[in-house]
């Protein structure tokens, strides 16, 4: 069974991205649970976290199809040291707030080197971080997500993510979101049923479906490969209707949140009934 829904606003309390998921008929949903373009954040309180539990429980969503994403300042690959242990505090924030919440999962961007320290070298600071926070908290996966590759980041390669995971002591607590608009920007094809197939058997001998944890349904504004990050509507970009339509009947996307980050929220309730229309 699919889980579709969005990223849906969490303005006025954490609690609205549930109200604003039913709205648009979602079954799953992603959200901010502090504001993403700031270091620090108050803590949340009791009744926050209450509410967010009794309107979950209310509206049917199981935790586990809930995918939080963590500030997009976070960079746990850093190449400098006190930004690193920045990242690293404000990440480690970051789960504790999932916990709170009851949410088992939390998605971020594996880090960039900035040019200043290689691939390989950045991606075992990565490692490094994650170790640490699995060690300091309990209860919440790490689920790193793919990119398209622009600037310094990395994770757009399927090989970045099994890097990674290869470093990582607790298998049991990572995990992968595949976003699709970063995968084709990054090169891997999913337009028609050979490519996509192509595509993903290379994902599962390189990383594993086992570690799947969520998916970022969109469209591309850019080209194949282009490494460039513009999200687009569904079936309105370079991908086309059909991968959308590959992915709603590949069992290895069942009983996870696969979530819109679609440019026009506007037509998010439309973009969910399409999807569904696909299943076959
Ligand atoms: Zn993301
Ligand atoms: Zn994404």
């Amino acid at each position: 069974m699919k889980f579709v829904g969005a990223h849906t606003s969490a303005a006025g309390g954490v609690f609205n991205a549930i109200k604003n998921a039913q709205l648009i008929g979602a079954s799953a949903f992603a959200l901010f649970t502090k504001n993403q373009r700031q270091w620090s954040a108050k803590p949340l309180d009791t009744k926050t976290i209450d509410t967010f539990k009794s309107y979950l429980e209310d509206s049917g969503i199981e935790p586990q199809h809930v995918l939080p994403h963590d500030s997009y300042l976070i960079n746990l690959g850093s190449p400098d040291s006190e930004k690193r242990a920045k990242s690293y505090d404000a990440f480690v924030d970051e789960i504790e707030r999932c916990e709170q919440l009851g949410l088992d999962r939390l998605n971020f961007h594996p880090g960039s080197h900035l040019n200043k320290i290689g691939e390989d070298e950045c991606l075992d600071l990565i490692a490094q971080s994650l170790n640490r926070a699995l060690d300091a908290t309990t209860g919440v996966t790490l689920v790193l997500e793919n990119t398209a590759g622009q600037g310094s980041n990395l994770g757009y390669k399927f090989e970045h993510l099994a890097h990674i995971i290869d470093r990582v002591e607790d298998k049991s607590r990572v995990g992968v979101c595949i976003d699709t608009c970063h995968m084709f920007t990054a090169g891997y094809d999913i337009r028609t049923k050979d490519s996509y197939e192509i595509t993903m058997s290379q994902f599962e001998n390189i990383v594993g479906f086992e570690y799947l944890k969520g998916m970022h349904l969109n469209d591309s504004k850019p080209e194949l490969g282009s490494r460039v990050d513009r999200h687009q509507s569904i079936g309105k970009g370079k991908i086309g209707l059909d991968a959308f339509r590959f992915i709603m009947n590949d069992k290895r996307m069942d009983d996870i949140p696969l979530i819109l980050e679609t440019i026009d929220s506007s037509i998010w309730a439309e973009e969910i009934r399409l999807l569904y229309s696909l299943e076959q």
